[in-house]
C-alpha cells in the first residue's frame, strides 16, 4: 500500500502503520512542547505513536488539574484569612451602647422622649389653665400665685432650664450612636469589598483557566476518539 508509508516512532524508534500515531506537527502546542522537552532534536515532521503520545497527554491533562488545583487553593486561602481577619470587627451597636448606658443617661433618654411626645404637651397645657384657672378666679379659695402669675413663670424657666441640657445629653448620646453605626457600616463595606474582589479573582481563575482546561480535556478526548475510529475504519478497510 503505497499510500499507507510506514513511521517510526521518535521514542523508541519502532515502525507504525502511519495511522497508528500522529506527526509532531498535528499536536496541540503544549504537548508538542512536551515531546520537545523530552526529545529536544525533535522536528515537526516526526512521528510518535499512540501508545507514546497517549503518556504526554496524560502528563498534560495532570498539569492542567494540579494547576487549577493549586490556583484554586491559593484563592480558598486568601478567602479564609480575609474572613478572618479582624481588620473588619464588626460590633452589635444597639448592645455595646446599651452595655455602657448610666443610670443618668436612661433617665436623660426617657424625660426626652417623654418631652416630645403629645401626651406631655396635653398634660402640660392642662397643668397651665388648671393654675391660671384657680388662681386668676380664686376658685376654692386659692389664689397662692395672682394674676400675672409670676411664680409660673419662674417655674416655667425652671423647666425649661432643666430640659434643655437633658434633651442635649440624649442628642449627644443619638449622635454617638449614629457615629458607630456609621463606623461598623464602613467596615462591613471593606470587608464585603474585599471578599468581592476574591469572588473575582475565584470566577475569572475560573473563566479563564478551568473552563478552558476543561473544553481542552474534552477536545483531547474528542481527538482520541477520531483516532480509534479511523483505526476501525482501517482495520475494516484490511479485512475486506
Ligand atoms: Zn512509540
Amino acid at each position: 500500500m503505497a499510500e499507507n508509508p510506514e513511521v517510526q516512532c521518535l521514542v523508541d524508534g519502532k515502525t507504525y502503520h502511519v495511522d497508528e500515531g500522529l506527526y509532531l506537527a498535528d499536536l496541540s502546542t503544549t504537548i508538542r512542547q512536551r515531546v520537545k522537552s523530552d526529545y529536544p532534536e525533535a522536528k515537526v515532521t516526526d512521528f510518535i505513536c499512540g501508545h507514546h503520545l497517549l503518556k504526554y497527554r496524560l502528563a498534560n491533562v495532570d498539569a492542567m488539574i494540579n494547576s487549577d488545583l493549586k490556583q484554586s487553593q491559593k484563592i480558598n486561602r486568601k478567602l479564609t484569612r480575609a474572613m478572618q481577619s479582624d481588620d473588619y470587627e464588626i460590633t452589635d451597636v444597639n448592645e455595646t451602647l446599651s452595655k455602657s448606658l448610666t443610670f443618668g443617661e436612661r433617665v436623660a433618654d426617657d424625660v426626652a422622649r417623654f418631652g416630645g411626645s403629645w401626651g406631655f404637651i396635653g398634660i402640660f397645657v392642662f397643668i397651665l389653665l388648671a393654675w391660671m384657672l384657680i388662681n386668676g378666679l380664686q376658685l376654692f379659695g386659692v389664689h397662692f400665685d395672682p394674676y400675672p402669675f409670676i411664680l409660673l413663670n419662674l417655674v416655667l424657666s425652671c423647666i425649661a432650664a432643666i430640659q434643655a441640657p437633658i434633651i442635649m445629653m440624649s442628642q449627644n448620646r443619638s449622635a454617638d450612636r449614629d457615629r458607630m453605626a456609621a463606623e461598623n457600616d464602613f467596615h462591613v463595606n471593606l470587608k464585603s469589598e474585599h471578599e468581592l474582589r476574591i469572588l473575582h479573582a475565584k470566577l475569572d481563575h475560573l473563566s479563564q483557566n478551568q473552563i478552558p482546561h476543561t473544553l481542552e480535556v474534552e477536545k483531547l478526548q474528542i481527538e482520541i476518539l477520531s483516532e480509534i475510529r479511523s483505526e476501525l475504519a482501517e482495520l475494516r478497510d484490511r479485512q475486506e
